[in-house]
């Protein structure tokens, strides 16, 4: 474990997700925003680990607004917007990080295995459905939680609080 500013990782995991993408696929394209709470103190975390857990997060949030993008320019519509936001914030006790999509949203029938190993909604080659389920681990390895909520066609939420 180091000490490890968590501002900073995750600002510095957001723009390395987005540059991936964008290197992968040249039609990728999303806006997206931090807000970063300045007393978020330094933590004892697995730097690579955590920085893990975001680049899953961030990634899948880019990856389903990035569909819903062009589903909506497919249908000749076009005005949808593709937004992901990293927001951290200190609580008593805990800091937490979210990751907020305006994607597609995860229907009610599948939010229950998400964070399973292996599940995935992805066509062969995009998804291995590890990311959520190495997520978990990761989180809980570090005393911490993970929840989301979403709406389907509206968006999602993951929330991670880590102790302080
Ligand atoms: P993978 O990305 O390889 O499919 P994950 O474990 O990261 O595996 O995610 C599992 C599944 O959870 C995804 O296939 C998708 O169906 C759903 N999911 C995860 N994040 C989101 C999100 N932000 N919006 C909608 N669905 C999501
Ligand atoms: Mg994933």
């Amino acid at each position: 474990k180091e000490l490890t500013d968590l501002n900073a990782l995750a600002d510095e995991y957001l723009r390395l997700s987005y540059h991936g993408l964008r290197a992968k696929d040249k039609s990728f394209q999303s806006d997206f925003k931090v807000d970063l709470d300045p007393n978020v103190p330094k933590l004892e975390v697995m730097p690579q680990d955590i920085g893990r857990v975001f680049l899953n997060l961030i990634n899948n949030a880019f990856y389903t607004v990035n569909q819903k993008r062009k589903k909506s320019q497919e249908h000749g519509e076009g005005s949808f917007k593709p937004l992901v936001t990293v927001k951290t914030k200190k609580l008593k006790g805990a800091i937490e990080i979210t990751i907020t999509d305006n994607g597609d949203g995860i229907p009610e029938s599948i939010k229950s295995k998400i964070f399973q190993p292996f599940f995935t909604t992805k066509p062969t080659g995009q998804g291995t459905g590890l990311g959520l389920s190495l997520s978990y681990d990761i989180v809980k390895a570090h005393g911490g939680e993970i929840s989301v909520e979403s709406q389907e066609g509206l968006g999602t939420i993951f929330n991670i609080s880590l102790p302080i």
